[in-house]
């Protein structure tokens, strides 16, 4: 570590109690946001609340280090990256610190989406909702004065913050509001909060006095949308100055947040939307026009691009969009009353009926779904465009420019020019009634971007706006990148913007370079060099005779590798890894903590961005680039990263741009493992292979003494298995043993026989997998009647071992090879025979369709991929044919209620929980699907006791949820799922394929077991 890394620690060691990580790794994972360009910050500070900030802050400004707070890092221009140090507020500082009836006050790294569900329950919201509000939080969306498409309704952040609790850059906090316009009190000590608030408002008074005349030329009205840089119009009254309106939208230039008192509104008792469909983008626009006036809560507009792929995506689009359709208008109102809000419509379609000549077509949407599913158009379909399809994918780099509503077919047209004269094409996306256009660049790798035309295309997209009194920076702020382009737009103002930053922060410490250029650096932010100091060297670009500060050519310099250059553990074909890294944007998405996605389960309980899949681009590409010395990655730093991933693939499932983060993290891992090797525990728990026999062959002494605490703790110190961790018994014979040594057998059915079932029995191979085969047998047993039944011969190969997934998740990447090369050797021969692989475990079946073929580049894993099935699938097929007969069995008497988790990897097969819906038809039996994120377990991650807590805090909500409700078991396909929901429940947790044995009569055994014991079932 550098000599000032070293010390920063040193000095704040027992005063920060927030996180403080001043290493590479840190640097490289906070030197990306949603934008184009990188910037290293020297380090990350994570701080507790506004008190751990305090002594952050005053250390920081002794010390001369620049400081740039960060929320979720979603922005587009650079706002969340620095150099100095990343005040990361997302983490801890996302509280809600007091609620009244008509406001709430919060922390600033709160998540728009998670402060609207708090509010939800009173009836109340914060009604800014950018389309990112999952993601975005609170203090990043006043910073910037953000606003959403329902601005018509609310207006923009500014029109909500009732106050602000600010912090400087040397550590002072005060409240900001409409304040007095009283002088310093003479007496009082000048660093006392309110003498320096004082102080700040006079000087503020005195400026805003002086250039009233050039801010009013240069601000024209106060308008619902500000126009970038600072707010100064109608900041100064006669006798107040409204300091909370001058520091929203500041970008976190002239002091932090720290809390936010906002207003909040009620919630609309009834929404609807109309989605008016035009032929041409001229009419769309005169529909805007004719919308405005009706002051609807919103009105955004969408090109032919996006609709193309709305009807690509989802066939309910496809049934609604005619292929001739160029633009669509999204309207909505709310209304106290659902009739209200029916007239609202109608109105609307009336007064647009003419537009066009009759060719508009209306789709109305009155119910919340119905609402959800047209607004999906902005919320789902925009940012899917974003995932690389040919080779072109959007890219945002030209969002957030404003113009006067009634010019918005003047600058479309002007902006149209100017991508023809650039060759360039892009999708259009418009809060249209706002004046607000967000276009994106359709491009190829970002290597190949035509950078000289980009520059160009920016600055005439740019003089388009502000030749018809438009802006730029309006509700997305500036950054870093749009700060140079301000004297363009405001000329002399830009010296009053510099004034009032002195005042706030002389130093230039807070966001150096946003907003305001920055002043060169002193002290030791000297020491911390820049990326944009380090950039190579750029040819300088002009335009109209102008040299433009370029906004695509900032990069990390490359570093010369420290040590080998990375050879991959992983077979990634030519060119794939890079392809890989590229797809990520970092636009924060996998930051979701909404549990109606699954990505990512460690970020949900860190709330950390070290956790996120998007660490993990970012920290694959850069060791790809040689930027990170491949042993960067066996470093304890580099831990919170590897070890926040265990490979559910949830993220690459839900993410826009598919990105494949779980193999990037396998990768980083399997780099760390071929450097230093695995842990004991993390050895011995990927390898079921070596302790399953034993487990088997000492199973009658080992069983009673796995429900011994005391065996337990010693097992915990010999093997690092958490003694918390109620571990499954084993079985005395292995499945693959008893078949080896006698037929299944199959009893008689209680059901009628099958029809067909004389015919020659078909064969089909069964994988069992490690649990199955060790611990489970009786579910493998319950799998092989049920096929037998079914008229199948279950063919059950020697030789097979577990499937490897857990030797892949630990980056044992050899080990793994060698594992799969020998069930290949097993299972190809039954492949080339046509014959249909099955597994029970979805996590097995994932592993020989996904793993396997990229892990061993193998002739014969594409063959076995093609012919394996998830036992669920298999059945659900056979359903399709008619060859699944109704179960008839009850499972017991008097009816039950169960609850099914789909396991993640069952997701990532793309298989709609198959088994659920058989299972449902079971008599008696009532099957609820409960979403609630993943279990935790992850195969075996949760049993060591490294991992226990984090296991159980992932599953903590499935959990609850199993709890509170008065289910009598669990149901789920996964064997880890299962532990876990039955260590936490107290209730058993069932394959459905037993379920299915059962009512067809075939498990008599198990049936007899499956008992109904006080209030809960149980299995004895
Ligand atoms: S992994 Fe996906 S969701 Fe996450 S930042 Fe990258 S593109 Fe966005
Ligand atoms: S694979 Fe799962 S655990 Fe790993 S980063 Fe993605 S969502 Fe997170």
């Amino acid at each position: 570590m550098e000599i000032w890394a070293t010390r920063i620690k040193e000095d704040l060691s027992g005063l920060f109690r927030g996180k403080l990580d001043v290493s590479r790794v840190a640097s490289i994972v906070y030197s990306q946001d949603g934008g184009v360009t990188r910037e290293a910050p020297c380090g990350v500070a994570l701080p507790e609340d506004a008190e751990d900030l305090v002594v952050l802050v005053q250390y920081c400004h002794e010390h001369s280090i620049p400081m740039t707070v960060r929320g979720a890092g979603t922005s587009l221009f650079g706002q969340s990256l620095g150099p100095g140090l990343i005040i990361d507020v997302s983490a801890s500082m996302n509280r809600v610190l007091s609620m009244s009836e008509r406001t709430v006050r919060v922390e600033p790294g709160i998540t728009i989406d998670e402060l609207n569900r708090r509010l939800r329950p009173y009836g109340r919201e914060f009604g800014v909702y950018p389309l990112d509000s999952a993601v975005a939080t609170v203090g990043g969306v006043v910073g910037v004065d953000g606003i959403g498409p329902h601005g018509l309704r609310h207006g923009a952040a500014h029109d909500h913050v009732a106050s602000l609790q600010v912090m400087l850059a040397r550590g002072t906090q005060f409240t900001a509001g409409l304040e007095p316009l009283a002088m310093p009190d003479r007496q009082a000590p000048e660093n006392q909060p309110h003498q320096v608030k004082r102080t700040i408002i006079c000087r503020l008074e005195s400026i805003l006095r002086n250039e009233a005349a050039l801010i009013k030329a240069s601000q024209p009205g106060v308008t619902l949308l500000r126009r970038g840089g600072y707010q100064l119009r109608g900041v100064l009254t006669e006798e107040r100055l409204d300091l909370c309106r001058l520091l929203v939208g500041s970008e976190g230039t002239l002091g932090l947040y720290t809390g936010i008192t906002l207003h909040t509104t009620p919630l609309p008792a009834h929404r609807g939307v109309l989605l008016l469909l035009c032929p041409t983008l001229d009419s769309a626009i005169e529909v805007v026009h004719q919308v405005r006036v009706m002051e609807p809560a919103a009105c955004d507009l969408v090109d032919r691009r996006i609709l193309t792929l709305a009807r690509e995506l989802d066939d309910r689009f496809l049934m609604i969009i005619p292929p001739t359709i160029e633009a669509a208008v999204l309207i909505e109102v709310t209304a106290e009353t659902e009739s209200e809000c029916r007239e609202q419509l109608t109105s609307l379609r009336r007064c647009t009926a003419r537009i066009a000549e009759g060719h508009l077509t209306a789709y109305e949407a009155n119910s919340p779904s119905d609402v959800e599913f047209l607004w999906s158009l902005s919320r789902k379909i925009l940012p899917q465009l974003e995932k690389p399809r040919g080779g072109m994918r959007t890219v945002r780099i030209f969002d957030d420019l404003v113009v006067p509503p009634e010019a918005l077919a003047e600058f479309l047209a002007k902006a149209h020019k100017a991508f023809q004269m650039a060759d360039i094409s892009a999708v259009m996306y418009s809060h249209a009634a706002m004046g607000v256009v967000h276009f994106r660049p359709l491009l190829t790798d970002r290597a190949a971007w035509p950078v000289a035309a980009l520059e160009q295309l920016q600055y005439a997209l740019y003089e388009a706006a502000w030749s018809l009194g438009g802006c730029i920076g309006s509700t997305q702020g500036l950054g870093s990148l749009r700060t140079s382009a301000l004297r363009e737009q405001y000329g002399s103002l830009c010296d009053i913007f510099k004034e009032v930053k002195n005042i706030f922060d002389p130093e230039g410490l807070l966001a150096p370079g946003h907003v305001v250029p920055a002043a060169a650096r002193v002290g030791w932010g000297t020491a911390f060099p820049s990326a944009s100091q380090q950039a190579r060297a750029v040819e300088p670009i002009h335009f109209s005779g102008r040299e433009l500060k370029s906004t695509f050519e900032q990069e990390l310099p490359v570093q010369a590798p420290t040590g080998e250059l990375v050879e991959l553990c992983h077979s990634w074909p030519q060119g794939e890894a890079i392809e890989a890294v590229n797809a990520c944007n970092g636009c924060g998405n996998c930051r979701r903590e909404d549990r109606s996605h699954r990505m990512c389960p460690f970020f949900h309980v860190t709330h950390q961005e070290v956790s996120s899949p998007r660490a993990k681009a970012v920290v694959f590409r850069d060791t790809l680039s040689g930027r990170l010395a491949p042993e960067t990655l066996t470093r304890p730093e580099m831990l919170p990263i590897l070890n926040s991933c265990f490979n559910c693939q949830q993220c690459s499932l839900e993410c826009p741009s598919h990105v494949d983060i779980p193999r990037m993290a396998i990768e980083l891992k399997g780099q760390a493992a071929a450097q230093q090797g695995v842990s004991r525990v993390d050895w011995l728990l990927s390898r079921p292979d070596v302790w399953g026999p034993w487990g088997s062959w000492l199973a009658p002494v080992l069983n009673p003494l796995l429900n011994w605490s005391t065996f337990r703790r010693v097992l915990e110190l010999l093997t690092g298995v958490a003694r918390e961790r109620r571990l499954p018994l084993f079985s005395r014979k292995s499945f693959l043993q008893q078949t080896a040594q006698q037929a299944v057998e199959v009893p008689q059915s209680a059901s009628e026989p099958v029809a067909g079932q004389k015919k020659p029995l078909q064969p089909v191979v069964y994988f069992v997998d490690h649990f199955a085969n060790y611990h489970d047998t009786e579910l493998a047993m319950a799998f092989s009647r049920v096929l037998e039944h079914l008229g199948f011969e279950l063919i059950v190969p020697k030789g097979q071992l577990a499937s490897g997934m857990a030797l892949i998740s630990a980056g044992e990447l050899p080990a793994a090879r060698e594992l799969a090369l020998e069930n290949l050797r097993v299972l190809a021969p039954h492949a080339r025979d046509g014959l249909r692989i099955i597994c029970t475990e979805p996590t097995a079946a994932l592993c020989l369709k996904k793993e396997y073929p990229r892990l061993t580049q193998h002739p014969d894993a594409e063959l076995v991929a093609q012919q394996t099935v998830e036992a669920g699938a298999f059945l659900a097929e056979l359903a399709a044919q008619g060859r699944l007969p109704i179960p008839t069995e009850p499972l017991a008497m008097t009816p039950l209620r169960a609850v099914y988790h789909t396991p993640c990897h069952l997701k990532s097969l793309g298989e709609r929980q198959p088994l659920l819906e058989i299972c449902r038809l079971i008599p008696k039996l009532e099957l609820h699907a409960v979403e609630r994120g993943c279990s935790g377990m992850a195969g075996t991650f949760g049993l060591s006791s490294k991992n226990f807590q984090t296991s159980m805090k992932i599953g903590h909500e499935l959990m609850e949820t199993m709890r509170s409700r008065d289910w009598d078991f669990g149901v789920t396909e996964c064997s880890g799922c299962r532990l876990q929901m039955t260590q936490r429940t107290a209730t058993p947790t069932l394959h459905p394929i037993k379920l299915m044995a059962m009512a067809y009569g075939l498990m008599p055994e198990l049936k007899a077991r499956f008992k109904h014991q006080t209030r809960k079932y149980t299995l004895e």
